[in-house]
């Protein structure tokens, strides 16, 4: 049997466990990921769409944005939202959207979101994360076996196509195996929220007659809505000829014919246009957290902690954003000065952001099911104008909060956090739809530009970053860059001489983690350097961190 050794190994190849791949792979830790399908399975059924305003300022640290940008769908594509009966039928609203290229940059931040569906970003993360020297990514491997010896995490994994199994000594175990993990189950996860929302579908068709017809006034997305209310959603998935139609569903899990979908799809399209059914897919969509985020040697990331409904388009962000949280704390770990806190922290951290943007999620869904009954609505003449208009206004207006989402991208303050040094009042939540920039421990930093094309974002990511806004010399803060010397913490000073900076970011002095986020903020030195600098690593004051584990390339021998 061939064993594989490496810090840190993958299971699954969805957005969260290359994510994972890439930033591990950004910061020089070795990882091998293991992936039952083949590169191309999610390609056929993209489910993601949106990449949110933080996953972005991640993909600029990576520096894949372009390739995000120009991964396939096109920029000249109106992102526009109509509320309608069907696709050609009578239109109730819309919200009219700009082109992916004509949207402004908010002031907020470096990016702007993206509308990038899986079957163009999956070979975007795909090809990003097997960039890194050290990476290894095996598809169409499955995961059968695992066992947490304490030390170390084995794991047997076998070639789905009949081949000589493997044998995966690691440091760590990152279960990114999305909803239904089989690691969660073995690890007797029994998840505190869980709810079946509905039992949905999703219907691809290609359909070059509908793009031509739609032609100059096409949407992206169609908010389709009945007599009884909002029923599904069509999204013009490639920007092009193909289309998925979501079903919003029912409580039972469906078992429909083809005469059915072809049913779901005429009405959809409201008209009568010639199409191609691709395929259709039930799945459950449901709200659920797990318990607890790590297990030992094992961490949960992405659909393997929570489930969401993708109204908002929250779920792969907020395993991008996990991925993100998890990664610096294992390479701090591996590299000898990151303590046990630092591990820890990452459930302590994201499972209450999960929580969060779980009830957003079915928020929206509510919102979006608000709609009341009108019969009227099909009927021909004056007297449906006026009940298609009212019923538009009413669907339009709920579900703005579902496309104005800042709040949950980039509003995440890890509060209580064991690595963090809060010397504060407690920031106020941020609103959903209405962010504001702030500074405060335990938030993403936040961004201002400092030159053209120079974020303050810029500075973040691989140590910490103490941000000094004092106008003095760095002598006062000497004694805290000392300790972080002495404990083996990378840490690079910044003097900012920028008054608008100085202004939002509030304080003289602004420690800034690998992640982005505020680690500690004052106006004056800390008191005591050594314990804050413990503290943010993760270790009990005056303890030093693990022992070192080399990162060497992933090694395989033969046994
Ligand atoms: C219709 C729809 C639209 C959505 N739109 C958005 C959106 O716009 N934005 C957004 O952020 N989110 C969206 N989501 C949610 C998003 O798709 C998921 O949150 C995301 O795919 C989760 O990523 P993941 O990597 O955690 O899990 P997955 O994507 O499920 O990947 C898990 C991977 O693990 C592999 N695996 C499982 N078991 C094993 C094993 N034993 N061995 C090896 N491999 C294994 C699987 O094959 C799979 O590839 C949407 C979801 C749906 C259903």
């Amino acid at each position: 049997m061939n064993t594989i050794e490496t810090p840190v190994l993958i299971m699954g190849g969805g957005p969260a466990g290359l994510a994972l791949a890439v930033d591990l792979g950004w910061r020089g830790v070795p990882c091998v990921l293991i992936e039952q399908e083949g590169p191309e399975a999610r390609r056929n059924h993209p489910r993601m769409d949106n990449v949110g305003i933080r996953s972005m300022e991640f993909a600029r640290r990576w520096g894949i944005v372009k390739q995000v940008e120009q991964a396939g769908f096109p920029r000249d594509l109106p992102l526009s939202i109509a509320y309608t009966t069907g696709i050609l039928g009578p239109e109730l609203a819309r919200d009219i959207g700009p082109t992916l290229q004509e949207a402004p940059v908010p002031p907020f931040s470096p990016q702007k979101h993206e509308l990038c569906p899986q079957n163009f970003f999956d070979p975007v993360m795909q090809e990003a994360a097997q960039s890194y020297r050290g990476n290894r990514l095996y598809y169409h491997h499955k995961l059968t076996a695992f066992q947490d010896e304490g030390h170390q995490v084995l794991a047997t994994v076998e070639p789905t196509d009949g081949g000589t199994p493997l044998l995966v000594r690691a440091q760590y175990l990152m279960a990114c195996d999305g909803a239904g993990s089989s690691v969660a189950a073995a690890l007797g996860q029994s998840p505190v929220m869980d709810r079946l929302l509905s039992c949905s579908t999703n219907i691809f068709i290609r359909s070059p007659e509908l793009t031509a017809r739609t032609g100059g006034s096409r949407a992206y997305r169609y908010i389709l809505v009945g007599v009884d209310g909002v029923w599904g959603s069509f999204v013009n998935i490639d920007g092009r000829d193909v289309w998925r139609l979501q079903l919003l569903g029912s409580d039972t899990w469906p078992a429909w014919s083809d005469d059915d979908i072809h049913a779901f799809v005429r009405r959809g399209l409201g008209g009568e246009v010639a199409y191609e059914l691709l395929s259709w897919v039930p799945w459950a969509r449901r709200e659920r957290v797990a318990d607890r985020f790590r297990v030992g040697r094992c961490f949960l990331v992405g659909d393997s902690a929570h489930q969401m409904s993708p109204t908002g388009g929250y779920g792969m962000n907020t395993g991008i954003a996990e991925a993100v949280d998890l990664s610096w704390k294992i390479a701090a770990v591996l590299d000898g000065w990151g303590g046990p806190a630092l591990l820890d922290s990452y459930e302590a951290e994201r499972r209450p952001v999960a929580a969060r943007n779980v009830k957003q999620g079915s928020e929206n869904l509510s919102a979006m099911r608000s709609a009341p009954s009108e019969p009227r609505l099909l009927e021909p003449g004056e007297v449906g104008n006026i009940a298609r208009a009212k019923v538009g206004q009413w669907v339009r207006a709920a579900m703005q909060r579902e496309w104005r989402s800042y709040g949950i991208h980039l509003g995440a303050i890890y509060r209580g956090s064991p690595i963090t040094a809060a010397e504060e009042a407690d920031c106020p939540e941020q609103d959903v739809a209405q962010f504001a920039q702030r500074a405060c421990v335990g938030g993403r930093a936040p961004h201002i530009w400092l030159a053209e094309g120079q974020s303050t974002l810029d500075l973040f990511g691989r140590g910490f970053v103490l941000l000094d806004f004092s106008g003095h010399s760095a002598e006062p803060v000497a004694p805290l860059i000392k300790a972080a010397e002495i404990a083996g913490v990378p840490l690079a000073y910044q003097a900012i001489t920028n008054d608008e900076a100085a202004r939002l970011f509030e304080t003289s002095y602004v420690l800034v983690r690998p992640d982005g986020h505020i680690a500690w903020r004052s106006d004056a030195p800390p008191e005591n350097p050594g314990k804050l600098i413990d503290r943010v690593r993760g270790v009990a004051s005056g303890a030093t961190g693990d022992r070192p584990v080399h990162l060497e390339t992933a090694k395989t021998t033969t046994t």
